[in-house]
């Protein structure tokens, strides 16, 4: 296991970017940051070396010269060698449906081309960060204004005591685990919940209305990320810009 990671903040990266220009970009921006970067241009470059020698995350794009980077997506999730890997999708399809395939076909987050480097690299490091699962561990689980106790199910936020129904407290602390994160419908069916095709999709939507509510101002910081899912805005002046 990859603990240099968490001890010295340097992660092997792989990119997976046929533009040269971007890949270029990335790797000098990641290598600042004191992270070992490769470079894999194809499909197939990228599904012969990351699986013999998985890195800590890959950043991949979608459009490759010899196929499709959700293709690539797919089978790094069905390798047991792989299937844990972060992948940040970096590409310049934001169109809704490419950015729901690749978060429903195991991606971690996603960011479109043209991208500000530090925001990608802000996400490079909170998927470095999620991977070591310390956050979803600790004793308590707190992001901004809203804080959650698991074990006892206590929520307070905005210094108020809230009462949320058990599916409620999971939804949020799955959010507040993962800050800026955003979620389909369907992943938090089944991440959150772990309700299986049992929940319907809009029951979810259900619940984020009465969470919204009960949270009163902190609640605002839930926000709908159009036509994908939901996401739990970590910093209020972030809000604005959704
Ligand atoms: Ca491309």
């Amino acid at each position: 296991m990859p603990q240099e990671a968490q001890d010295t903040g340097t992660a092997r990266i792989a990119i997976v970017e046929d533009e040269a220009d971007m890949a270029r970009v990335l790797e000098f921006n990641l290598k600042q940051r004191g992270h070992d970067a490769v470079i894999l241009e194809t499909c197939s470059a990228a599904l012969n070396a990351i699986p013999t020698a998985p890195p800590d995350l890959v950043l991949l794009d979608v459009r490759l010269p010899d196929g499709s980077g959700l293709d690539v997506l797919q089978q790094l999730r069905g390798d047991k060698r792989t299937a844990d890997v972060p992948v940040i999708i970096v590409s310049a399809m934001g169109d809704e449906e490419t950015v729901v395939d690749g978060l429903n076909r195991g991606a971690d987050d996603y960011v479109t081309k043209p991208f500000r480097v530090h925001e990608l690299m802000a996400r490079v490091s909170a998927a470095l960060r999620r991977r070591t699962g310390v956050a979803v561990e600790a004793a308590s689980l707190v992001c901004g204004d809203i804080s959650l106790v698991p074990d006892r199910r206590e929520v307070v936020a905005g210094g108020s005591d809230v009462s949320l129904t058990r599916s409620e407290f999971d939804l949020l602390a799955h959010f507040v685990a993962n800050p800026d994160r955003v979620f389909t419908r369907q992943q938090l069916c089944h991440q959150a919940l772990g309700a299986g095709n049992a929940v319907q999709e809009r029951t979810i939507d259900a619940h984020i209305r009465t969470i919204r509510k009960k949270l009163g101002e902190p609640g605002k910081r839930l926000a709908t990320v159009w036509g994908i899912g939901y996401k739990l805005v970590e910093s209020p002046a972030d809000s604005t810009a959704e």
